[in-house]
């Protein structure tokens, strides 16, 4: 068999959290009751005009901006032809030839090197309603509020070389959605979805293969299954001898197969047209230039400032940064303590994200908030507590609303720094081992550690264990 090469582009449909649909004033907000977040606008009723929301354009050329891309100052609009059942007025007002923003790029790590995918366009377009298929009766029954609800269209190059970094694309666009505010990004409410378009070519090959189009694909994992099992399907075909033809594919994530839904369609079957309803008209520069002044910092930028100023590795700092709400919960512990910010970083990504994991929640849910948190890692850094210790208190601080330290007095935690006290238990341990000294003293240093469990043994664990050490170090000297 051949080596091929996969070669993925993805057109991402993010939903916008604005408050009012895109063309009129219905409440854009998600569960309502079927029908009622509705009006003759965004129904398609005949007469109705369409108004374009202001926040739209915003928050669209605010992911414009993130994403590196050009703006483009004459805002046109167009009709997408087509019929289906949930979308009443039978055409889509989208953009078609002047794309809102254009020519842009994100960067993401994968496999420690650095990936960077074009962004070819993303333009602002209306949602259609729901089709709901009920279990047991001969029909289906068509749900409107999703109709005008905003979306952008986030048009990647073909730049993705296997569903892993597809993933991670679909990951790091997530992540700036989150940053900029722009999208509540629940994929459980369908607020992202992706269409997949994936061809094979010989690994060397400069001439892309032909493309099959999975559309409406709802979850990320979903989304590399697709990718892997029409990379597959394609491969097989090419090595039996076939052609691929171009289709739309229908990806079935419960069995894990796709089907076929049509021949593809091109850009003229949909008979685009200007939207006569909403001439074209002109954004002010200065107010596209405020948009970008706004724009907060970015995943990436973060990961460099967390490397820069609290000695995070890399790997680290982008476990954090890649995460909105991980990124929020650290900046917030940092305002408290920022020389402990690296402290906080491994417990963030160690206990914390453990006990998270086996939830399967974000940080946000945390028990613990980061005031709480950083009290407890100050407790340790002055030497109140081990860090065993702390452990422990962070286990009771979840079911606990007590401050850290009235937690560790009741506990009888507190760490014994006293120094005579434990001056005191290393001369009786040394005496008790003669041996050890001797030992120490012609090169076997790792009885040390030995010697320090065994006085931490004498002080019933309340022993400063870094006091205990530095007063071994001192006597066996
Ligand atoms: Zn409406």
């Amino acid at each position: 068999m051949k080596d091929y090469e996969i070669v993925v582009g993805l057109e991402v449909h993010a939903e916008l959290n604005t408050k009012t649909k895109i063309y009129c004033s219905c409440k854009n907000s998600f569960g309502g009751e079927v029908n009622t977040q509705c009006c003759p606008v965004c129904t398609g009723m005949p007469g109705a005009l369409p108004v374009l929301n202001r926040k739209v354009v915003e928050y669209a050329v605010r992911m414009g901006h993130a994403t590196g891309c050009k703006i483009h100052t004459l805002l046109k609009q167009d009709r997408k032809n087509y019929y289906y059942p949930d979308l009443p007025k039978a055409y889509q007002i989208s953009q078609f030839d002047i794309p809102l923003c254009y020519d842009g790029a994100v960067e993401f790590m994968l496999n420690g090197e650095t990936k960077r995918v074009g962004i070819t366009r993303i333009h602002i377009e209306e949602d259609a309603g729901k089709l709901l298929h009920q279990e047991g009766i001969p029909y289906s029954l068509v749900d409107l509020n999703r109709c005008g609800v905003p979306l952008i269209e986030i048009v990647s190059e073909p730049d993705l070389r296997s569903s892993q970094e597809a993933r991670e694309y679909l990951e790091t666009i997530r992540t700036i959605l989150m940053y900029i505010g722009i999208s509540d990004c629940k994929m459980q409410e369908g607020s992202i979805r992706c269409d997949v378009n994936v061809s094979v070519r010989p690994r060397g090959s400069a001439e892309f293969g032909t493309r099959c189009e999975m559309k409406n694909i709802n979850t990320f994992s979903g989304a590399q299954r697709a990718i892997d099992y029409e990379a597959a399907r394609q491969i097989e075909i090419l090595e039996q001898g076939g052609v691929v033809t171009q289709e739309t594919r229908r990806w079935d994530d419960e069995k894990g197969v796709n089907v076929l839904l049509r021949s593809k369609e091109d850009a003229q079957d949909y008979r685009y047209f200007p939207e006569p309803d909403i001439p074209p008209f002109s954004l002010e520069q200065a107010w596209i230039d405020r948009l970008k002044e706004e724009i907060p910092e970015l995943p990436n930028e973060k990961t460099r400032r967390y490397v820069l100023d609290y000695h995070l590795s890399e790997t680290d700092a982008g476990l954090i940064s890649r995460s909105y709400a991980r990124a929020v919960y650290f900046d917030a512990c940092t305002v408290i303590d920022p020389k402990l910010a690296k402290a906080a970083a491994n417990w963030i990504l160690g206990d914390i994200a453990k006990y998270l994991n086996e939830r399967g929640e974000e940080i946000d849910l945390f028990p613990v908030a980061p005031t709480r948190l950083m009290a407890l890692l100050q407790l340790v850094d002055r030497g109140t507590i081990s860090g065993s210790a702390a452990k422990k208190v962070l286990s009771i601080m979840l079911e606990d609303a007590s401050e850290p330290m009235a937690i560790v007095e009741r506990e009888g935690l507190v760490q014994n720094s006293n120094e005579e006290e434990m001056a005191g238990i290393v001369e009786a341990v040394l005496a008790a081992n003669p041996g050890m000294i001797e030992e120490y003293r012609g090169g076997r240093t790792n009885v040390l550690g030995f010697l320090v469990g065994q006085c931490m043994k004498a002080s019933k664990g309340k022993g400063n264990p870094k006091l205990i050490n530095q007063l071994l170090l001192e006597r066996l000297k």
